[in-house]
């Protein structure tokens, strides 16, 4: 229901919580968070209100400058921590608004590729599409340009790579999501609400866009994966 991601300079695990803690408004069954730091990925998910969680992380710090959020309100699969956002598969981390329509042939296809779920979500397709790209050689980027046109919905993504601690990746269609741009850090947010105490520059992305996020720069790509550029604009978003 809600996505935070930043790529950042310092520390994030805080300041992503307190973007989740901006998009409580939106309404939410589960929340979570993942990072990428030294020792890659580290998760930590709750079921029920952002206080479970903080609970959770107070109990059980997550390092990295590096990480994305989400806050969860189910539509396929109970709101349970198995289900709660990031789901991780191999090399992809992810979090998932929205939803995959077409997610149970897509499922189909990968557990008779051996691929094995940890969840009942449609999310969870998702990754495992993006991963097996990158195991089949592909690089972050052409993995996700890959798999976007077999996703069926309306939905918004950010995507971490475990290889790749210097890039993050946000896809949106038919749910907002925006870059936000800051001094030597990038950020996602599927608002402007969210992002606002870390910058007042946004981008927002049009319907199929997707976007590169490092953390000095950004390129957008359209729904035929051509670079593309919009506009950053002030958002006026109150911190
Ligand atoms: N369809 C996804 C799920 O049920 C995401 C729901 C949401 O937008 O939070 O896990």
């Amino acid at each position: 229901c809600g996505i935070v991601g930043i790529i950042g300079k310092e520390e994030v695990s805080q300041r992503l919580f307190d973007g989740l803690k901006r998009l409580e408004y939106r309404g939410y069954d589960s929340a979570g968070i993942c990072t990428l730091g030294e020792e890659g990925f580290a998760r930590r998910r709750a079921e029920g209100k952002l206080a479970n969680l903080r609970e959770v992380l107070e109990g059980d710090p997550l390092p990295g400058t590096l990480g994305i959020a989400h806050t969860r309100w189910a539509t396929h699969g109970a709101p349970n921590v198995p289900n709660a956002h990031p789901h991780i598969a191999g090399n992809v981390a992810l979090v998932v608004n929205g939803i995959i329509e077409n997610f149970k042939p897509l499922r189909d296809e990968l557990i008779a590729d051996g691929r094995e779920f940890l969840s009942e979500t449609d999310s969870e397709v998702v990754a495992h599409l993006v991963d097996r790209e990158i195991e089949k050689g592909a690089s972050p980027q052409d993995a996700v340009a890959a798999i976007l046109s077999r996703l069926h919905g309306a939905f918004a993504i950010a995507f971490l790579f475990h290889d790749h601690p210097d890039r993050m990746i946000g896809a949106r269609r038919g749910a907002p999501l925006t870059v936000g741009c800051g001094e030597g850090e990038n950020y996602l947010g599927s608002d402007a609400i969210a992002l606002a105490p870390l910058t007042q520059k946004i981008a927002y992305l049009e319907d199929g866009d997707w976007v590169v996020v490092t953390r000095d720069d950004f390129q957008i790509y359209d729904a035929d994966n051509q670079p593309v550029s919009r506009e950053v604009v002030e958002s006026g978003a109150s911190a």
